[in-house]
């Protein structure tokens, strides 16, 4: 299978990584919309949020607690920040493997395009 995230995963292709452990990663952005942009992806490919189920709940709990974790000690974050998930075509989604983009570090404009 053809998965970018995999192959970061995988260390095939670098990536900036801020943090790892056995179920997931979380790594910059290769191209940051804001000061601060990163993305927290599940160790498991997961194509999108249609594929969540019972299954993976552990592992998605372990991306809020960890972004929780990792977002509160990141002083371009105290003023808040945006988690955002994009599911097919129509929200824009590019990489199928699950990904949680985490942004801040600037005003955020709402709604979203
Ligand atoms: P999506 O458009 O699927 O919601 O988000 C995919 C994100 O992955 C984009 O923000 C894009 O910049 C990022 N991205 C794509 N390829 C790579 C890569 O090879 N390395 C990194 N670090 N980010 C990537
Ligand atoms: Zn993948």
């Amino acid at each position: 299978m053809d998965c970018i995230f995999c192959e970061i995963i995988k260390k095939e292709i670098p990536a900036s990584i801020l943090y790892e452990d056995e179920k997931i990663l979380i790594f910059n952005d290769l191209n940051p919309e804001a000061p601060i942009h990163f993305l927290v992806i599940p160790k498991e490919h997961i194509a999108s949020t249609n594929e969540i189920n019972t299954c993976s709940s552990d592992v998605i709990s372990h991306i809020f607690v960890k972004i929780a974790e990792l977002s509160k000690n990141i002083k371009e974050l105290k003023d808040g920040y945006r988690i955002v998930t994009n599911c097919g075509k129509n929200a824009g989604q590019t990489v199928k493997h699950l990904h949680f983009h985490v942004l801040g570090g600037r005003k955020l404009s709402w709604p979203p395009g």
